[in-house]
C-alpha cells in the first residue's frame, strides 16, 4: 500500500470495530451529509507503519467536520495490537482530533443483558497485560471520568431512535483476546463488576486522553458470555454483526455531526503535566 506523508486535520477518530466491520465506513452508508476525500491513507510512525484510514467530512448544523476512521482498531495480522493502537492514536494526534468514536461487538457478563442490546459505557476495568501503551507519556492521566459524558450523551441520542434497549452506564471490562474466556474466567470477570467484555475499549480510551482527546464508545451485545444465560450461538452471532453494522455506522455518523466540539465536558481537566521526568533510555 502506497504512504502518505502529511496526516491531514480532522476533528474526530473513528475506530471502527466489529459492530462497522461488514460495512464501508462511511461510503457504504451513501449519507448525503458526507464527502470522502481520501481512501487508504497510511503513514510512517514512530510505532511503524499505520493501519489505513478514510479521510472524510460530514456536513452537520454547525458547519463542515472532518474525520479520519480506521478498521477494526487498526488491527491486522502480524502487529500487536497495541502498536496499532499507538500507530492509530499517533496519527489522531497528529491530525489534531479532539473527539473519538468507538464501535464493537461485546459479549454480556450481566445477566440482564441479551443479544442486540446496546451497552454505552461509562467504566471500564483493564485486565490486559500491554504495557507502555502511550504516544505521548508526558501527563498524568486521571481515569475517574474516563468516557466522555457529552460524547456518550450524543451516542445515545443518536441510537435511541433506532434499538429497543439501550445502557447509557456499563462497566466494560477489556480482555487481550484474540480467544473467548473460559466459564471460570467469566465467573471470575462477573464478580469483578464487568458488565460487559471485549478486546477494543483499552488502550484506546487511555490512549485518546494521553492526546488530549474525548472518547466514547458504543458497544452491541452480540453474544453471551460462557456460563451466562445460556450457550451463545456462532449464527446468531454473525447476524447481528451484518444486520445492524448500518445502524451502529449511522449513530457515529451523527454524533460526528451534531456533537458540540468545544462541550464543557471536563475530560481535559483530567490531564496533569506529568511529575516524572524520566530521561530517555539507550535504544
Ligand atoms: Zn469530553
Amino acid at each position: 500500500m502506497p504512504k502518505s506523508t502529511t496526516v491531514p486535520r480532522a476533528e474526530f477518530g473513528v475506530c471502527g470495530g466489529s459492530g462497522t466491520l461488514s460495512l464501508a465506513f462511511p461510503a457504504g452508508l451513501a449519507d448525503a451529509r458526507v464527502t470522502v476525500i481520501a481512501d487508504r491513507l497510511v503513514f510512517d510512525t514512530p510505532f511503524g507503519r499505520s493501519p489505513a484510514f478514510t479521510h472524510f467530512s460530514v456536513e452537520g448544523p454547525d458547519g463542515i467536520r472532518h474525520a479520519l476512521a480506521v478498521k477494526m482498531h487498526g488491527w491486522r495480522r502480524g502487529i500487536k495490537r497495541a502498536d496499532a493502537s499507538l500507530q492509530t492514536f499517533w496519527v489522531f494526534h497528529q491530525a489534531g482530533v479532539k473527539k473519538v468514536l468507538a464501535d464493537g461487538g461485546v459479549g454480556s457478563l450481566n445477566a440482564l443483558l441479551d443479544p442486540r442490546d446496546v451497552v454505552i459505557p461509562h467504566d471500564f476495568i483493564d485486565l490486559t497485560m500491554r504495557q507502555d501503551i502511550y504516544v505521548r507519556g508526558d501527563h498524568l492521566l486521571i481515569m475517574r471520568q474516563p468516557i466522555c459524558p457529552d460524547l456518550a450523551r450524543h451516542l445515545y441520542l443518536a441510537a435511541s431512535p433506532h434499538f429497543s434497549r439501550i445502557f447509557r452506564r456499563g462497566v466494560y471490562l477489556v480482555t487481550d483476546g484474540p480467544r473467548f474466556e473460559t466459564v471460570s474466567e467469566v465467573d471470575y470477570m462477573r464478580r469483578l463488576g464487568g458488565d460487559v467484555i471485549g478486546q477494543s475499549l483499552a488502550p484506546e480510551v487511555v490512549l485518546a486522553r494521553d492526546i488530549g482527546a474525548c472518547y466514547a464508545g458504543i458497544y452491541m451485545v452480540v453474544n453471551y458470555a460462557e456460563g451466562v444465560v445460556r450457550e451463545w450461538e456462532h449464527e446468531e452471532l454473525k447476524a447481528i454483526f451484518f444486520d445492524e453494522a448500518e445502524t451502529i455506522a449511522r449513530c457515529v455518523l451523527d454524533v460526528i455531526a451534531e456533537s458540540d466540539l468545544h462541550a464543557a465536558c471536563g475530560c481535559a481537566e483530567l490531564r496533569k503535566p506529568s511529575l516524572l521526568d524520566l530521561p530517555e533510555g539507550d535504544a
